[in-house]
């Protein structure tokens, strides 16, 4: 019998889909009561959390190299500018 609303492969199915913003209110919320008494899921859902939070942690070191160089071409551009 399913746990709550949805079986387990399910649930998976929507963490995964939850990661990249692919899933629905309505899909969230069974998930998470889904997980309220699926300790297998919760765990599975911590980790892959902990995975997306890592990406997002490496996409904004890389975002704010490119910004930063991006600001001292701007600042070199103005000093420049300030010579002439
Ligand atoms: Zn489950």
């Amino acid at each position: 019998m399913n746990k709550l609303f949805m079986s387990c492969e399910e649930a998976s199915h929507i963490c995964d889909k939850a990661q990249y913003n692919e899933s629905t209110f309505w899909e969230r919320l069974k998930f998470r009561t889904h997980i309220l008494f699926c300790g297998l899921c919760k765990k599975h859902s911590a980790d892959n959390h902990k995975l997306t939070e890592a990406i997002k942690q490496s996409k904004i070191v890389c975002l704010d190299s490119k910004t930063k160089s991006e600001m001292k071409k701007c600042l070199e551009q103005e000093l420049k500018n300030q010579k002439l």
